[in-house]
């Protein structure tokens, strides 16, 4: 199983740290990544200077949301085929940003799946319960839900070709991490619930990230969880020596 370790920019950056932030992660990556995948998903408007960037690199290019439509009338959306002529291979679907600010629900975000493998993109799904939905002990309820109804008309060879992050909403951009132990068994359960859907098989084929508040700090002791197969990096990607110490930290 590869490792996948991803920096997602979210709506910050600029021209300036573009042009600073690739070439200095290109430049301390490890000669020989192994089974790690490292990708980087900035905000859309720098997709194609990215894509220059990280050309004779390993690193794959990420965009942070699609549309899922060819083309048509909808002002100011992304379709797959425009990530895809920028050099995107992956996207990230469902992140709990979009799910509760942009109102993103479950059945468009298994919308947007299929739309992504049909071009070759893969799908980073994201998955995670808020910190009410965890006190209230509904944490493998909600998650459950959202896996189940995100992949209902997915078949298992368009599954195989995902990967599902678990984000606890509670743990993104506040420096909460969940406890390994804490993100082992939700993985865990994340990975029945695609045994449920697909057979053994495809469920361990299928990479599972933590994302939350993963930094240079506590990477080592997350990815060293038997369940958890990368991270999905916000703040700390912005920073080429805490991304770069991560990516380490997964080769280990
Ligand atoms: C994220 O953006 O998906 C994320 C996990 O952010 P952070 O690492 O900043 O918590």
């Amino acid at each position: 199983m590869a490792t996948w370790i991803v920096g997602n920019w979210k709506m910050n950056g600029s021209v300036e740290l573009l042009g600073e932030l690739l070439p200095a992660i290109k430049a301390g990556l490890p000669e020989n990544l192994g089974d790690v995948v490292v990708g980087v998903c900035p905000p859309f408007p720098y997709l194609i200077a990215a894509a220059g960037q990280v050309a004779d690199s390993p690193i794959k290019l990420g965009a942070q949301n699609v549309y899922p439509a060819s083309s048509g009338a909808y002002t100011g959306e992304i379709s797959p085929e425009m990530l895809k002529g920028c050099g995107a291979s992956v996207c990230i679907v469902g992140h709990s940003e979009r799910r509760q600010l942009m109102g993103e629900t479950d059945e468009f975000i298994a919308s947007k799946l299929p739309a992504l493998l049909a071009v070759g993109i893969t799908p980073i799904f994201c998955v995670g319960e808020t910190l009410e939905e965890r006190e209230e002990g509904n944490h493998e309820a909600i998650v459950g839900g959202q896996v189940r109804a995100a992949l209902k008309d997915l078949s298992a060879a368009d599954a195989a070709k995902l990967v599902v992050a678990y984000e606890p909403v509670w743990a993104i951009g506040t420096g909460k991490t969940a406890t390994p132990e804490q993100a082992n068994s939700m993985h865990a359960f994340i990975r029945a619930c695609l045994t449920e859907l697909y057979g053994e098989s495809t469920a361990r084929a299928i990479p599972i990230q933590y994302g939350g508040s993963v930094n240079d700090g506590n990477a080592a002791e997350l990815l060293g969880q038997p369940e958890i197969d990368g991270a999905l990096v916000g703040g700390a990607s912005l920073k080429a020596p805490a991304f770069l110490s991560i990516i380490n930290q997964a080769l280990t």
